[in-house]
Parts: structure tokens; C-alpha cells; sequence
């Protein structure tokens, strides 16, 4: 941590300072410049965080060194980690592509669209069992069944399956049949969530808040790992801004500084980024362009019989000319799919 001092900081404030830091335990690497003083505050990264450095007198900021990650910070792998869905690698090479329905809602439904989604070229199929509705008067999803209908979509198909964990109290039987489980956006900052995740071995994929930043996200990813689940995913999934023609503003953004800053593989949902079937695919392909490693897209049978996001969900024939063109992007990045 660095704390750099008033113009107008007086000697006492500053000795003050540097003996409050040598009191905690810490050490004090005083620097003169010509204008003001830098202080360098040295020990353990975390002891020194919770010290209100910035309360002092004479003190103008207060800069960390090092992120406040650290776990999923590119560094402390020194290079991108793989992470295995069933037996689909993501983070190679190959850009991943997931897809299928918003939400399960019957048999014939899901098997369908899993045959369809397979044929065209997704290798894994999403479904959601148990739905986070900003109602709840809507459709709350299968529960139970659903994923019992997913595992059978699972058997019939190939394809591995992901699906989402609301509630640490569904964790268990969730994690009996998700290949892959999906932590919605609503639920980013779900605590007690991410640890119980982050205790079990499966695959997580971690939805970006729609109010949540980057480094938000970051952080929230460490609580998985931090307790020793290292198989996560990061979905990009659009932010709220103050633009209404969209549903959501899709932050691409995200892609690179994602990229640079942890070694864990990106995922981007442009159906939810948004929010809009025509608008889909533009904004696949740019996911694509942009560096992600899979990106996930709803598809329906029959959209406008959709319980759930039947108007962002693509028709599964537009879904097949979609899988062509990201292919064609993908060669382009120097991937492939
Ligand atoms: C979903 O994937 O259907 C979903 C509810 O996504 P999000 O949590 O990003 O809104
Ligand atoms: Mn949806």
C-alpha cells in the first residue's frame, strides 16, 4: 500500500503516520519527493488493507499495490486455466459454444431443442430448472423435473449440461445432475452461495451482476476458489445503463480486461446482453471477435410459446446460420470451434 500526502503535510503528521504503521506491526518506507511525501506501507496485504490509512491527517491517497485478488489474478497462474465441462474443455483453442432454452418446460421441449443445438454444433446444452423471475408471479421453473428432463436431454444428446443454483438449500440436489452449475447474475454477490460452490468440484460458471463491476466480479470469483474450486467460469451477460432500446448493454469491455487480468476462462451471453432475437447474433460474433472463449445462446423451438425469454431466444434454424458465422470469426481470431 502506498499513501501519498498532502502538499501541505506538516513533519508531525507525517512522523505521526509512520509510528501508527510501526504500532500495527507494519513497516515504513519513507520517501521525500520535492512536492510531498510517499509512504510505502510494507507487510501482509490483507493486514494492511484493514488499517484506515486514509483517516490520517495530512494524507491526500491511498493506493494498494497489489489487487485485491489474488487467487484468480492471471499472475498466480502465469497462464490461461482450462476448465472441464463433462468432457469439453473451455479456455482451449476452441471456442465453446452453449445453448438451448431459458428455462426447461417439458420433454418434448428439451429434446429438441438439444437435438437441434447438437446438430448445429453446440457442444453444451443450458437449461434453466430453477429461475431467478423479477416476479414472482412468473414462471419459477420445473425445480425437480427439470433437471430430471435435462439428464435425460443429457443421455439423449451427449451434450454435458448447465444449469442454474439459486439457493444454497437446492445446491445438493442441483449438483446431482448439472454438469456445470450457473450462478445468475442476481445471485453474484450470493456469499454463502459462492462458498458452498466453491466446496464442491464441479464446474461453476459465475454470471457478471448487472449492477456489478469488473473487478466485482473478480472478487466474487475468489470466493469460489478461495475455497479450493478452482473449475470457474466467468460470463459476461450485459450490465444495466442508462440505455432503453436494449435490454441490457453488453460490455465487451469486459472480454480483454477479463482476459489480462485472470487466467480464468470468459464466457459471453449475448442473449441477455441484449435482449433483443435480431440482435443476437451481431453481438455473438463481436463476443467472438473480441476474445471470448464460449459464448451462450437461448434457443427455442417455439419462442413465442416460451415461458421464459421467448423473444432474445433464436429459432433453432437461425441458431444453425449463427454456429456458421462464428465459425468464420473464430478462423479469423486465430480460433476455432
Ligand atoms: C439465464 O441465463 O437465463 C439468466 C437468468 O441469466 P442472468 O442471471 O444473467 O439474468
Ligand atoms: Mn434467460
Amino acid at each position: 500500500m502506498i499513501i501519498i500526502t498532502r502538499p501541505d503535510a506538516t513533519e508531525e503528521q507525517i512522523q505521526h503516520i509512520v509510528s501508527r504503521i510501526a504500532d500495527w506491526g507494519l513497516r515504513a518506507e519513507v520517501s521525500r519527493g520535492e512536492m510531498r511525501v510517499v509512504i510505502g506501507v510494507i507487510g501482509a496485504e490483507d493486514k494492511i488493507r484493514q488499517k484506515p490509512l486514509g483517516a490520517f491527517p495530512g494524507v491526500e491517497s491511498v493506493m494498494p499495490v497489489l489487487k485485491p485478488y489474488k487467487l484468480v489474478s492471471y499472475e498466480f497462474r502465469g497462464t490461461a486455466s482450462r476448465v472441464k465441462v463433462g468432457d469439453v474443455v473451455v479456455g482451449s483453442k476452441e471456442v465453446v459454444i452453449m445453448a438451448g432454452p431459458c428455462s426447461v418446460e417439458s420433454e418434448d421441449q428439451i429434446l429438441s431443442i438439444a437435438q437441434s443445438i447438437r446438430d448445429s454444433g453446440a457442444k453444451i446444452l443450458r437449461g434453466g430448472a430453477f429461475k431467478p423471475r423479477t416476479s414472482p408471479y412468473s414462471f419459477q421453473g420445473l425445480g425437480k423435473v427439470g433437471l430430471q428432463l435435462l439428464a435425460e436431454a443429457r443421455r439423449e444428446s451427449g451434450l454435458p449440461i448447465i444449469t442454474e443454483v439459486m439457493d444454497t438449500k437446492d445446491l445438493e440436489l442441483v449438483a446431482e445432475y448439472a454438469d456445470c452449475l450457473q450462478i445468475g447474475a442476481r445471485n453474484m454477490q450470493n456469499f454463502s452461495l459462492l462458498r458452498e460452490v466453491g466446496r464442491t468440484q464441479l464446474p461453476v460458471m459465475l454470471k457478471r451482476g448487472m449492477a456489478a463491476s469488473i473487478k466485482d466480479l473478480l472478487m466474487s470469483a475468489e470466493y469460489i476458489l478461495s475455497e479450493g474450486n478452482f473449475n470457474v467460469l466467468l460470463c459476461e451477460r450485459g450490465i444495466r445503463t442508462f440505455e432503453t432500446m436494449t435490454r441490457n448493454t453488453l460490455d465487451l469491455n469486459a472480454v480483454p480486461v477479463l482476459k489480462a487480468e485472470t487466467h480464468l476462462p470468459v464466457v459471453v451471453d449475448p442473449t441477455h446482453g441484449i435482449g433483443i432475437r435480431d440482435f443476437v447474433p451481431a453481438m455473438a460474433l463481436a463476443a467472438v471477435a473480441a476474445g471470448a472463449d464460449s459464448i451462450m445462446i437461448e434457443v427455442h423451438n417455439a419462442p413465442e410459446f416460451a415461458k421464459s425469454d421467448g423473444e432474445q431466444s433464436l429459432l433453432p434454424k437461425d441458431f444453425a446460420d449463427l454456429v456458421r458465422r462464428v465459425r468464420c470469426v473464430a478462423e479469423a481470431v486465430g480460433r476455432a470451434v
